[in-house]
């Protein structure tokens, strides 16, 4: 494996030859078929997969006793020197990093008041969110017993402010959504001396945003490390100031009287996210956006040439990933065949394929898939919509 030709065409993230080989038995074993992944990173499908390195770190961590917060601050303090930035923490994913970056900005490094959470009696008990910023994660904001306050402009932005405010929050990919941009939002924050946190949790690619969020002047960031750092599903990071990333600290595990403890980090997963985002920043990003697309085109050809199916390559604007997407359509009561049902044998089928199925079409995303999944892929559906059309026409 360590020839040069191993070394020039092993893609980055292709699964182990022997897991390959083995077809996902530990799965199978259990009775749970495994799948292609042409949906997306969602944690119900999930996430993402480990590159080798990471997979192996994190076994090796395993085999070895340590004490948590040494191996907590340590990586803290080399993620953020690879990345640029003030501090960093491995959190139990991007859900728990909103939950920590409220909990700090709520209690900072008193212990008294971590001991309180979620009764905040006498605390600061309000978060500032734009409305359409709003969403199911929010959950873990509101864990920590604050109050959401929903604005729409700047000027509400602005008046909302007071003595109770414990921190702005900002959820990246709903900002073209809102009327409140990031600067506005920031500004608000600075002038008030209130902490401003964005939830960043799946805005990779582009790799930049790792460090660019923070430096635009959010006091807090949040990623998830299981979408597109493909680190331990059930990792998350959180990067900000030094001082809220110490209060975040304090909320969390090891420390039993905290709102963070049932999130627990283990050595296994810290490893596992800093190598993953090692792997990451070496990464050649172009390479693979190259490579992305060359599997949406792939299936596209494969569909193209099936009566009325019409398939088209896009990379999303502002608001969505920008990575490469393929859309599918075609004519769903000439070929008898809807695009939910399509998705749904596609799943039953064997080996099982995952698409996402909408009013417009199927949708496939393609930072998922791994080298020759593409075509079973395209084959899978260009037989199905060619049966479809066969039978629409005898
Ligand atoms: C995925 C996601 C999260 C949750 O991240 P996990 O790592 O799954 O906990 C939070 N916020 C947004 C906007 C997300 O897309």
């Amino acid at each position: 494996m360590a020839s040069v030709a191993g070394a020039i065409f092993r893609p980055r993230y292709i699964r182990a030859e022997q897991l390959a080989a083995q077809h996902g038995e530990i799965y199978r074993k259990l009775g749970v078929r495994p799948l292609i992944n042409a949906a997306g990173t969602y944690t119900v499908l999930s996430g993402s997969l480990m590159p080798e390195r990471a997979r192996l770190a994190m076994e090796e961590a395993s085999s070895c006793f340590v004490r948590l917060e040494e191996l907590q601050r340590a990586v803290g303090a080399r993620i953020a020197q690879l990345l640029g930035v003030e501090s960093a923490m491995v959190t139990s994913g991007g859900a728990c990093g909103i939950l920590l970056a409220t909990a700090a900005c709520v209690t900072g490094g008193d212990p008294e008041k971590i001991r309180r959470v979620p009764n905040l009696e006498g605390m600061k008990n309000e978060v500032i969110v734009p409305r359409e910023h709003r969403n199911g994660y929010d959950h873990a904001a509101r864990t920590v017993g604050v109050k959401l306050v929903e604005v729409e402009t700047v000027d509400e932005l602005h008046r909302a402010i007071g003595p109770q405010t414990a921190m702005l929050y900002f959820t990246n990919i709903f900002e073209p959504k809102g009327q409140i941009k990031r600067q506005e939002f920031i500004a608000a924050g600075k002038q008030a001396g209130i902490p401003v946190f964005n939830d960043a949790a799946a805005e990779i690619p582009p790799a930049s945003n790792l460090s660019s969020i923070f430096r635009e002047g959010f006091d807090l960031v949040g990623f998830s490390g299981g979408k597109a750092l493909r680190g331990p599903q059930s990792s998350g990071l959180l990067l900000g100031r030094k001082e809220l990333i110490e209060a975040a600290l304090l909320n969390n595990n090891p420390n039993d009287d905290a709102v963070g403890r049932t999130s627990k980090v283990g050595k296994e997963e810290m490893i596992g996210l800093l190598t993953s985002i090692e792997e990451f920043l070496q990464g050649d990003h172009e390479a693979d956006m190259r490579q992305w697309r060359g599997y949406m085109e792939s299936i596209a050809s494969d569909v193209r040439g099936v009566s009325t199916v019409k398939a088209e390559v896009y990379v999303p604007g502002p608001g969505a990933h920008p990575i490469p997407y393929l859309r599918v359509q075609w004519d769903q009561n000439q070929l008898n065949l809807k695009y939910a049902d399509c998705a749904r044998r596609l799943r039953d089928g064997d080996p099982s394929i995952e698409v996402n199925a909408g009013g417009d079409g199927l949708n496939l995303a393609s930072y998922n898939l791994y080298p020759g999944e593409e075509r079973i892929v395209g084959l899978r559906l260009r037989t199905m919509l060619s049966q479809a059309a066969k039978g629409s026409t005898s």
